[in-house]
């Protein structure tokens, strides 16, 4: 094409152009380009267009007066059914929806406290749930120090470092043996949190941050289909939009090419898990840490489950910081860590990651505020306990409970004494 040719076509837009008002080709213009860059965000925000445009036209159909009637009448029966089967276990007691004129006196109290303790469903501890409880509380020696944890520490807020400095001590400890664990070298640093969800959740909001500050407008997360709710959780909280990889068939690991491809220039992090909840398969995390070292996206292990189960197995899985490419870890502490409800930790590679979730107001009214996690006032507490449970334990037990697991899984791979809920 010469531009002889191209000059000509130029010429005969122009003759077309010069009958419209210019006002108007102004303000066409102007819209035009403010429409096309409107859809371009949108096809690249967490949204997307097409779940934009699948919300629309459910919406519309379910505001159409027929189909809103079926789908409320439906509704009904599903929310009645549900508060049945979640209520009707509340038994005779009256449902108590005021503070009492005055406080109940205490062995009053603790018999109220005893009926409730009564009601628990399913009884996990004859070891018949799963997912749910991981220790079986029947130590007493345990139980004792736990008691004696929870009256001095109770009251304890991690908030105020100066004021709280042995949980503060606790803290660092739990999360130095967890990194010696992981096989962190001195670099490696964390915090503890009080699920696996929130370390999830931090790790994203680190991860997320990162990217921000890189230039990247609307961060991506690529992950596989089968990791744990709590990252598209975080996706949605965060605003990243979650890029789902599908597993190969046979291996239920997640495909590596399709992860690959995922990848683009918004990516913000990689995820594998070790192992998923849903099919308890751990990923190749060798392999997805040598994509996140080649295209120097952080790659996050979801360790929740196994932190404290495949580090005390002789296992041929890599998946903690061993790793090149692996930036961060998170493992519960109260799954196979055993330890009471309500701790975790979310473990880097170093503390150019860890920087990123944290926060401070430097122009708060109170003062300048800064915090390491997603909360203010923390539960000093669940550190004093996490702590106490790593040290009562020790390596050995830990070892012991990861064999036996392993045993057992064999056991109901094998076909005996299944009994699912
Ligand atoms: C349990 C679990 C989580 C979430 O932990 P919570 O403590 O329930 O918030 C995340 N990932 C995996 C693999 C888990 O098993």
């Amino acid at each position: 094409m010469n531009s002889a040719y191209l000059y000509n076509i130029v010429d005969e837009i122009n003759d077309e152009l010069k009958q419209v008002n210019p006002l108007v080709l102004a303000a066409l213009c102007v819209s035009s380009t403010y429409l096309a860059c409107q859809l371009w965000n949108m096809h690249r925000d967490d949204i997307g267009i097409r779940r934009r445009v699948k919300n629309y036209v459910f919406n519309f159909i379910k505001s159409i007066p027929m189909v809103r009637k079926q789908i409320d009448t439906q509704l009904k029966e599903v929310k009645d059914e549900l508060v049945k089967s979640l209520v009707y276990k509340d038994g005779p007691n009256e449902f108590i929806t005021k503070l009492p004129e005055q406080g109940i006196n205490p062995d009053e109290l603790i018999n109220l406290a005893r009926v409730y303790d009564r009601m628990e469903g399913p009884r996990y501890l004859e070891g018949r749930v799963s997912g749910a409880v991981f220790s079986d509380e029947s130590n007493t020696d345990e139980m004792t120090v736990y008691q004696e944890v929870f009256r001095r520490f109770a009251w304890s807020n991690p908030l105020w470092p100066k004021l709280f400095p042995g949980v503060r001590k606790m803290e660092s400890e739990v999360i130095r043996m967890c990194c010696n664990l992981m096989n962190g070298d001195e670099e490696s640093c964390g915090t503890m949190s009080t699920g696996g969800t929130m370390s999830i959740m931090l790790a994203c909001l680190a991860h997320r941050n990162r990217a921000l500050k890189r230039g990247v407008q609307f961060p991506e997360m690529v992950i596989p289909s089968t990791c744990h709710a709590a990252f598209t959780k975080a996706a949605e909280v965060f605003r990243i939009k979650a890029v789902k990889v599908p597993v190969n068939p046979q291996t239920y690991k997640v495909d590596l090419k399709k992860m690959r491809s995922a990848i683009s220039s918004r990516t913000c992090m990689l995820v594998g898990s070790a192992p998923n909840f849903p099919y308890g398969t751990v990923d190749d995390i060798a392999a997805i840490g040598e994509i996140g070292v080649k295209y120097d996206i952080p790659v996050h292990v979801d360790a929740c489950l196994g932190g404290f189960l495949l580090s005390f197995l002789e296992t041929d899985y890599q998946w903690d910081f061993r790793v090149p490419g692996v930036a961060s870890i998170s493992a519960d502490t109260h799954k196979y860590g055993l330890t009471p409800k309500g701790s975790s930790v979310v473990l880097y590679k170093n503390a150019s990651y860890l920087h990123n979730q944290y926060f401070c107001d430097p122009d708060w009214q109170g003062g300048i505020y800064a915090s390491s996690t997603l909360e203010g006032s923390r539960a000093g507490v669940n550190i004093a306990l996490c702590w106490a449970s790593l040290l009562f334990q020790g390596q050995d037990n830990y070892r012991r409970y990861a064999e036996d697991i392993v045993a057992t899984t064999k056991k109901i791979r094998e076909g005996y004494g299944i009994c699912i809920l």
